[in-house]
This record gives C-alpha cells, structure tokens and sequence, in this order.
C-alpha cells in the first residue's frame, strides 16, 4: 500500500480528484477558525460534523408540534407514534444486521445498562465479565454497576485483557489464551469493536467464535466501530450490541444512541429485561388495564419509553448519508486516506513521536493515535492554532481521525505538514 503514494501536496489533490465520495464534503458544515477560514476537521471520532439537512428535519417536527399539537403523534408528517420504525432498515443495513435487530433509543450506557440487565445471567461458576482494556470509564461502571446487583464481586469477577507490558496493542492470541483459561468463568464478554483509545480494530468474528465455542455471552460496544468500519453483526452471531450515534455517525452531541439484539433472542420473547411501554406490542399498547408486560419481538422490544424526536430527527439525515455512501465504499476511501495519513506521518515519527495505533489496515479504523514523547500538550495547542481540529488524550496521545465522509486528502497532507513543520521549530 504504502509505495502507492508519494509525499507532495499534488499527490493530494490528484487523490481528490479521483475520490468519487468527495461531494459528500459539501453536505456538512464545517466550523471555523477565528480568522473565518474551515477548520481541517479531524474529531469525527469525538463528535462527527452537522450534515447539512439536519436543520430542515429539526424544523419539520418543530412545524409539526407547533401545528398539530398532540394530533402529531398519529397526523404528523413523520408520526411520532412510529418514528422509530423509521431506522428498522438503514439501522440494520448500517451494521450488518437483519431488519428488526437494531433499534434507535437512550443514550449509549443507558443501553449497556439494559443489555448488561438482560444478558448477564451469573449462574454457577461463571460469573465474569471479561472487557478489553483500556476500558472507556463509562463502560466499566456499567459493568460494575451489573456485578454489584448479581452479587458478584468487581474485585474478582471482572476480567481485563491488557496489552502485554512495553506493548499498547492488545493481541489476539493472548485473547484467546485467557479465554481457554477462564473462558467457563465468563459469562458476557464485552468488546470495543475498536478501541477508543489506540484505534485497534478487532476480528470481531473471531472473537465472537471463540467466546460462543466457551460459553460465552458476547456483546459488542460499537461507539467507535459503527459507521467507521464495515460489520456483520448478524452472521457474526454476535449476541447484542450498543452504540452512540454521535461520533462517526454525525447525529449530533448527545444524540439518540443504537442497541442491536441478535435475531435468535429477539424471538425469545421470555427474556428477562427492564421493561416500559414502548417495548410492547404498539397495537395493544394503550390498552392500560392488561398488567402484563408482553414484547414485540426484535430489539425494539427493549425500548422503554417514547423517545425524543427532536434528538431522533438528526439520525435520518446521518443514515441517508451513509445509505446513499454505501459503507463499503466508505471503508475503502477511509483505508486509503488513513492509509496515506499513516504513509506522511510515519516518515517524520521516530523522534517526536509514535503511531500506536496498528500499521495493518485490517486492524485499524480512521482513527491514528500518536503518542507524543516531548511537550504532548504544546504540540496539541500548535496544531489548533494552525487549524488543525484533533484530540487530546491525557498524558500525551493525539487522537486523529480523518473520516470518508467529510475529510480530502489535502486535509491529511496538511495536518502531515503541519506536524512536520512544528516538530522542525
Ligand atoms: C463515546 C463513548 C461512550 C460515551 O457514552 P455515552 O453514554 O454516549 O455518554 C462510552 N463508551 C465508549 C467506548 C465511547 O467511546
């Protein structure tokens, strides 16, 4: 791959002008630096950028609130009443799922709370939860959260796969180790598709073979993978999976967030979970004298209340986007526009730097996280002043991500030569 490119600013240009998702570009606003000139946008992985149709699809259920009051429940130009049906098929498309298997609700860590709730059933000997590391905090007091009220003890029963020591990249053989260790102890493992911190893309499938083959629960926390990298959460077998719809999916800060259930337990209406309202059946749903839960069947089935449809309305703009982009068409711009970001900056990193992020494309997302080794946080603050839009990562990561969607290849180089030229003075 890496011989492909070569190092000048018109190899950058050619490289757009041979993109053929580059218009997508001209679909976001993009923020801007104090002198009125675009920031070159590298958070997709932190909080993507506002597609431009936001506004109108905002504005719809405003007009429609305004007009018809309670009546927009079931008159509304896009009902409120089943609004959320609306995800049944891009949802699914997005991740490789089935329609029906992934539903638009909560906020991410409220839906691990409701998977967690529903999918760790200690019984016996197997009473841990296994997370790769390094765990993002919320996930982790989830998953203490649900240890603590099974009785388990976090102390003990929570299992972390860390990267071997002198080393940032977990590997799978060692995953898989442990799990022919303790893998009839485990009973969820809970996995970042790809890791917020380094970037590190997983072989999900793999994974998910190997923790079934033990007995294992297996669920997937996708904030960093879902819209980034192509998955198949269906045929993976993969049991559930969360994700937030904020970073690379462009919905907006805090936007209603996506859980994915497996077909196979979709059906099985019996399983235990924390019930509302808007799981059960819409026809039967106002019916209030009959006390008994009863599901629909699918993920939405573990919704529990009416969701917020001013926070839901981004979610369609964001998935016509990656509808009409095509996620494998994605994928293959964003392999090569990290692929090149990793080409530039590597030439430059022994010294004041290193990609810790995987150099094999298979094994990476858009994301590259430089681990910087003098003065991390005056390097930071340089590259915003040049217009560089990235993240900080305490004590001293940069995380950058250039994303298909929105990012040029001139984006990458000038981020390239911005570093080389800051890391020179
Ligand atoms: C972004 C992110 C979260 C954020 O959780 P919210 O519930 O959306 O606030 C949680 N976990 C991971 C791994 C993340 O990257």
């Amino acid at each position: 791959m890496t011989d492909v490119f070569q190092p000048g600013e018109d190899f950058a240009r050619q490289l757009d002008a041979e993109d053929l998702l580059r218009h997508f570009r001209d679909r976001f606003h993009f923020p801007r630096r104090p002198n009125g000139s675009p920031y070159h946008y590298f958070c997709g992985h932190s909080l993507g950028l506002q597609p431009k149709a936001v506004r109108h699809l905002i504005e719809q259920e405003l007009d429609d609130w305004a007009r018809l009051g309670v009546e927009g429940h079931f008159e509304g130009t896009t009902p409120w009443y089943s609004y959320h049906e609306i995800f049944r098929d891009n949802g699914a498309r997005l991740v490789g799922a089935q329609p029906g298997e992934v539903v638009m609700m909560n906020s991410l860590t409220v839906n691990l709370h409701l998977m967690l709730a529903t999918f760790y059933r200690p019984t016996g000997k197997r009473r841990k939860i296994l997370v790769d590391s390094p765990t993002f905090p919320s996930d982790l007091f989830a998953v203490q959260t649900h240890l603590r009220h099974r009785g388990a003890d976090p102390a003990n029963d929570l299992l972390v796969a860390r990267p071997r020591s002198g080393e940032h990249l977990l590997r799978m053989e060692d995953v898989e180790t442990l799990l022919n260790t303790h893998g009839h102890e485990i009973a969820v493992v809970l996995w970042n598709g790809v890791n917020f911190y380094t970037g590190q893309l997983f072989d999900l499938q793999l994974l998910s073979e190997i923790g079934h083959a033990h007995g294992c629960v297996v669920g997937l926390e996708l904030a960093h993978g879902a819209g980034n990298v192509v998955l198949q959460l269906h045929d993976w077998q993969v049991d559930f999976a969360v994700w937030c719809n904020y970073k690379y999916l462009n919905s907006g800060p805090g936007a209603v967030a996506a859980c994915f259930v497996h077909e196979k337990h979709g059906r099985n209406l019996d399983l235990p979970r924390l019930a509302g309202w808007w799981g059960t059946d819409p026809h039967t749903r106002f019916q209030m004298e009959d006390g008994d839960f009863k599901a629909q069947p699918g993920a939405e089935g573990w919704q529990v209340s009416n969701p917020p449809i001013f926070s839901l309305a981004p979610v369609r703009a964001s998935l016509a986007l990656f509808d009409a982009a095509g996620m494998p068409d994605l994928r293959a711009k964003s392999e090569k526009l990290t692929g090149y970001l990793h080409y530039l900056l590597e030439g430059q990193a022994a010294k004041a730097f290193e990609i810790i992020s995987p150099a094999r494309l298979e094994e990476r997302g858009c994301q590259l996280s430089l681990l910087v080794h003098r003065e991390p946080r005056k390097l930071f603050d340089a590259l915003h002043g040049a217009g560089m839009l990235c993240d900080f990562r305490a004590p001293n990561v940069i995380r950058v991500a250039p994303v298909p969607l929105y990012n040029s290849f001139e984006d990458v180089w000038m981020f390239a030569n911005t570093v080389k030229t800051l890391s020179m003075s």
